[in-house]
């Protein structure tokens, strides 16, 4: 029978998480305050635990993962790496396509891999409970599911909008014990001013996070938790990285090409950073994030110092970014629609150490579909960018008869994504061009702060 699929036993769940600091040409840039200070880690304490502050500042290459976490991630890792070798059949392709399936976890996606750590560094620092905002319910489920698993009360601010068309969503962090609350609401500074202003505002992830990060701020028994962007969770989701290279070399194969699709920027350095490793060692592999064309922030994006959420609470990141005040088209790949790309994956593209591609939705979900016809598995509508990429690299290698290996990660399943898929099955899911005019209005709320600091 023809091998599609390489598993791992338990006990080769990683025993560490890989900090790709250690191995980059520069230091990470800090956090600046709007004065243009650096931010001192004790400011952050008010929402995040000691334990995690440490991971976010480390520069330690590995950094253990503990026994209780290894074993809440035994519920679904090691995961998959299956080789789509219906998928090349039908495209023809003289290229082998592998790809590492996070779509096996609890909530669906690889959010899980940095929810269970949070959580369960949190419980350790003494926190009972845990805020966070959630727009399309990947991260909210992934939190609320970790929660369960360490006795942590979470409490979720769900864009209004997604509280209502994605009820099954809610219904599965109800589920796992968590309270859900449509975002506005009244139970906020920023929910109630933006509740007073428009009595029917829908929401934002912007606003939802304001409400999260205030309502852990004020309580000294309640941390924030973030799904995505910061350094401490892209270290997280290095295990998927290591994992997939154990197993390429099981079946003695090595990528030439590594995709994922990018939003804040957490599977792709989960994916990407540990083969970066090797790249540092002089080892030739392409490492490739794909974005949105109507969220462009690499590829039209500018790299600057600017604010992680649309009201300015959090510190100033540098990154490439859209600007904090960017409003992105209602795409269909929710987890996508940040104006943001995290700092490390942002520096590491500065310095051309990876690459960044956009495609445009309607093609997508085409690729998505291909995908599922050939493979079975239905991804969701942010794994289709990934795939997208990677559909196009075996066709381009069609043309040129070169025969690469490709791995991209499929980064969730698309089960509670089918009304997109309707859509985009009846046609009436559109692209949006790149909002030009918009990104530059945007770009003029810019902050005026750099590291290190002009000359003045
Ligand atoms: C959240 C999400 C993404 C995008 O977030 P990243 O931090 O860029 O990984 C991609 N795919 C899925 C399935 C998601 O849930």
């Amino acid at each position: 029978m023809h091998q599609t699929r390489v598993t791992l036993e338990q006990n080769e769940i990683p025993t560490h998480w890989y900090n790709v600091v250690a191995d980059m040409p520069n230091p990470p840039l800090p956090p600046l305050a709007p004065d243009g200070n650096p931010v001192a880690p004790e400011q952050m304490l008010a929402i995040f635990p000691g334990n995690l502050l440490e991971q976010e500042m480390s520069a330690e290459r590995w950094i253990p993962i503990p026994e209780e976490v290894r074993e809440v991630y035994s519920i679904w890792r090691p995961t998959p790496l299956m080789r789509a070798s219906r998928l090349e059949k039908v495209l023809g392709t003289p290229c082998k396509i592998f790809f590492k399936y996070e779509g096996v976890s609890p909530s669906g996606s690889h959010k899980t891999n940095t929810s269970v750590p949070q959580a369960y560094y949190n419980k350790q620092a003494g926190f009972s409970r845990l805020t966070t905002e959630t727009g399309a319910g990947q991260w909210g489920s992934a939190l609320s599911f970790a929660g369960q698993m360490y006795g942590i009360d979470v409490r979720i601010y769900m864009v209004k909008i997604s509280y209502e068309q994605k009820p099954y969503r809610r219904s599965m962090m109800q589920t796992w014990g968590a309270n859900v609350f449509p975002s506005p609401t009244d139970m906020t500074n920023a929910g109630r001013d933006a509740l007073a202003k428009d009595p029917n505002n829908q929401g934002s992830l912007g606003l939802a996070i304001s409400e999260a990060v205030e309502e852990a701020a004020s309580r000294p028994d309640t941390n924030y938790a973030l799904g995505s962007v910061l350094n401490h969770v892209l270290l997280h989701q290095t295990i998927i990285g290591q994992e997939a290279k154990t197993q390429m070399a099981k079946i003695g194969e090595y990528p030439d090409m590594v995709f994922a699709p990018c939003g804040g920027g957490s599977n792709f350095a989960g994916i990407a950073f540990p083969f970066l490793a090797d790249k540092a060692a002089g080892k030739k592999v392409r490492l490739v994030g794909v974005e949105p064309t109507s969220c462009p922030s690499m590829t039209k994006g500018v790299y600057a110092y600017d604010y992680g959420d649309v009201s300015g609470y959090t510190p100033l990141m540098k990154m490439y970014t859209l600007g904090h005040n960017f409003m992105p088209p209602g795409i269909h790949a929710g987890g996508l629609r940040y104006h943001g790309e995290s700092p490390l994956v942002s520096q590491l593209y500065h310095e051309k150490i990876i690459e960044a591609v956009a495609v445009p939705q309607v093609a997508t979900f085409a690729a998505g579909v291909m995908f599922a016809k050939a493979e079975g598995i239905i991804p969701a509508p942010e794994s289709c960018h990934g795939i997208r990429a990677v559909i196009d690299e075996a066709l381009r290698c069609k043309e040129t008869g070169e025969a690469k290996t490709l791995l991209f990660c499929l980064s969730g399943h698309g089960h509670f994504d089918m009304a997109s898929y309707d859509r985009y099955l009846s046609g009436k899911l559109e692209d949006f061009d790149y909002p030009k005019a918009m990104v530059d209005e945007a770009l003029k709320g810019l902050p005026n702060v750099d590291w290190p600091p002009k000359a003045a």
